[in-house]
């Protein structure tokens, strides 16, 4: 053992870091970012938001970014499915990561355990380890669906003090029943966080979190800008919940954790929300395209509620990744057996990947 690794703490000792390869490859289907470049007119109006932002940047930005929690309230109750919020229910950080590593720091921590049903996002387990939080993974049903028997008997059985839900799940693709939250909450004395980050992606008709938010406390949702707005390089994600909740996280939060740039550069997007929703819209209608076109082909694909979908039935799943990547196209290797997941690109790139699955598949002995 290296005089380094002998001074890291114990847990972190021969782990692996978050790592899903950036190749440079025409076709990137890999990380389920928004396919779509920002459009001119709203990239003109974000650059004119950072624009006024940038003769103050001797000052620390605002602290609590209440402007931004402000337009991150009302657009989460513009669009429906939920209370009205203000910025008191919502807070915002580098990324939903961030979000979840704060909820991790201040309700978690060492003793202390996170519940997770896997296969789901595969940070959740890292940023518990993070933390110092025990992770506990009670699984899923065969096919990767959650019944809320089994969130409720994983609960009663291991009495975390925060429960992780992903709707719609990474990687199936697939929105939660609000069953599932509402057994989930009404079993645990922990506070229940449902992932969302792909919410806007969503089918007619799914569940959002953010309707069971009144009156349950200790229930938070977390979104993203990093899919629907095209903002992954932005570094936003935000959680709505209980006020008195939201005011804990003051006590983990890094001082000026966002940027004047970064809370001016979301407040421009935000005020192109209807425009870029335009783009999600062609985004799920390529996913359906993938889901309906591979299905033809015979395969197993999950429903899908978010950008990405995931594929079974290949008898050896990582062969047609690499066969697929040669043809120019990454998509994911999540490690499940006969499987892949594949996000959504524009229609061109959904073409490509769509050829190269039909030529690869030919091949198949
Ligand atoms: N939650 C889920 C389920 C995700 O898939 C991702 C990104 N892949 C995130 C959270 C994190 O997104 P970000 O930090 O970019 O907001």
């Amino acid at each position: 053992m290296s005089e380094i690794e002998d001074l890291l703490r114990e847990d972190l000792r021969g782990q692996s870091p978050y790592g899903a390869p950036q190749l440079d490859v025409p076709v990137q289907l890999n990380t389920n970012e928004n396919a779509y470049a920002i459009p001119e007119d709203v990239a003109a109006v974000v650059a004119e938001h950072i624009g006024r932002e940038l003769r103050g940047l001797n000052r620390y930005p605002d602290r609590d970014a209440v402007a931004l929690r402000t337009d991150l309230a009302a657009y989460l109750s513009r669009k429906g499915g939920g209370p009205d919020l203000t910025a008191d229910h919502v807070w915002a950080a580098n990324g939903s990561n961030e979000i979840l590593q704060q909820l991790l720091q201040a309700f978690g921590g060492p003793g202390r355990t996170v519940l997770g049903f896997m296969p789901s996002y595969s940070m959740h387990p890292l940023l518990a380890r993070g933390t110092s939080t025990g992770f506990v993974d009670a699984g899923r049903e065969s096919d990767y669906t959650l019944t809320p028997g089994h969130v409720s008997w994983a609960i009663e059985a291991h009495d975390p003090d925060l429960v992780f839900l992903v709707s719609p799940n990474n990687p199936t693709g697939t929105a939660l029943d609000a069953a599932v939250v509402e057994a989930a909450y009404e079993t645990t004395r922990g506070i229940v966080v449902v992932d969302e980050a792909y919410a806007e992606f969503a089918r007619d008709g799914a569940a959002t979190a953010l309707g069971l938010l009144a009156g349950r406390k200790r229930l938070v949702v977390t979104r993203t800008m990093s899919k629907a707005f095209a903002f992954a390089g932005a570094r936003v994600g935000y959680l709505a919940a209980d006020p008195e909740l939201v005011e804990k996280l003051l006590l983990v939060r890094l001082p000026y954790h966002l940027s004047s740039i970064t809370q001016a550069a979301a407040r421009g997007a935000l005020a192109c929300a209807p425009r870029l929703q335009a783009e999600v819209d062609q985004l799920k209608h390529q996913r359906d395209r993938i889901v309906k076109n591979l299905r033809a082909k015979g395969l197993p694909v999950a429903d899908s509620d978010a950008n990405f979908v995931l594929v079974g039935g290949l008898r050896d799943a990582a062969a047609v990744w690499r066969a697929i990547l040669d043809r120019g196209v990454l998509i994911r290797d999540v490690g499940l057996p006969g499987r892949l997941r594949i996000t959504a690109g524009t229609e061109e790139e959904t073409t490509a990947l769509l050829d190269a699955f039909d030529t690869v598949l030919e091949l198949r002995p």
